[in-house]
């Protein structure tokens, strides 16, 4: 596996999708998704030009931030958060993707009131109405925003989905074209407030050139980038 190659070709698609869809490639974030992945993988993969990386567990990332192992790279948190680790991670990470309760909303404000910050946060929206996913189901989506709109400690930055895995191109295009309007949807309802509510966190190594071709403007890749993972024990 050659990890510059795959970075620039990662970046070759997602430039020619941004262009194919009339969009700015300057107008979508790469996010390399560096689950399970090394202190040192994590260094190559920014020695190859990642600028994001995007964790999954709170352990991981814990550990990585320990081992100074994004140094020269931003950190986004993208997994799934458990209300009883938002310290780890409030603070620690310029973005968090996956904020889908109300009580999860309430515990970031609390960290981050106490660390005197504001930290920026996605809504994630459930958008194909899974079972067992997380995220928000649509209908939830104005009342969170709402609620986020006033936590003085947090900024509400955008929308983030994980589809189900498209196993036939194209499968995914009507729920990343759903999330497009549900965050025009947000930036109308908020366009009283300050925030700028601008960032759609959608698109993975499957499907991230139909998602820029829906607007997309950051889009999260592992095995694309890093080749693939070994089966994932359950989600603790
Ligand atoms: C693992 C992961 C990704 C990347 O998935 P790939 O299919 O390997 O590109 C993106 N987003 C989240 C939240 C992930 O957990």
């Amino acid at each position: 596996m050659d990890l510059s190659q795959n970075v620039k070709t990662v970046e070759e698609r997602l430039a020619a999708a941004a262009r194919a869809a009339g969009r700015d490639p300057a107008e979508i974030t790469l996010c390399a998704a560096t689950k399970v992945q090394t202190d040192d993988t994590i260094r190559a993969a920014i020695a190859a030009g990642i600028r994001l990386c995007g964790e999954n567990r709170v352990q991981e990332l814990t550990a990585h931030l320990e081992a100074n192992a994004y140094a020269g790279a931003e950190v986004h948190f993208i997994g799934h958060l458990q209300t009883n680790k938002v310290k780890q991670v409030v603070g620690k990470v310029s973005l968090i993707h996956s904020v889908d309760s109300d009580r999860l909303l309430q515990a970031i404000e609390v960290q981050a009131d106490r660390l005197g910050l504001i930290q920026d946060i996605l809504l994630e929206v459930n958008v194909a109405r899974e079972e067992s996913k997380g995220g928000c189901l649509p209908e939830a989506l104005p009342a969170l925003a709402e609620l986020a709109a006033g936590c003085p400690h947090v900024r509400l930055r955008g929308l983030m989905a994980i589809p189900p895995v498209s196993t036939v191109s194209g499968a995914n295009r009507k729920y990343f074209a759903q999330m497009r309007h549900f965050l025009v949807d947000i930036i109308g309802k908020m366009s009283d407030n300050q925030s700028v509510i601008d960032c759609l966190s959608m698109g993975m190594s499957a499907d991230y050139e139909d998602a820029v071709a829906e607007g997309a403007t950051l889009v999260r890749v592992g095995t694309a980038l890093f080749g693939p993972r070994p089966p994932v024990g359950p989600r603790i």
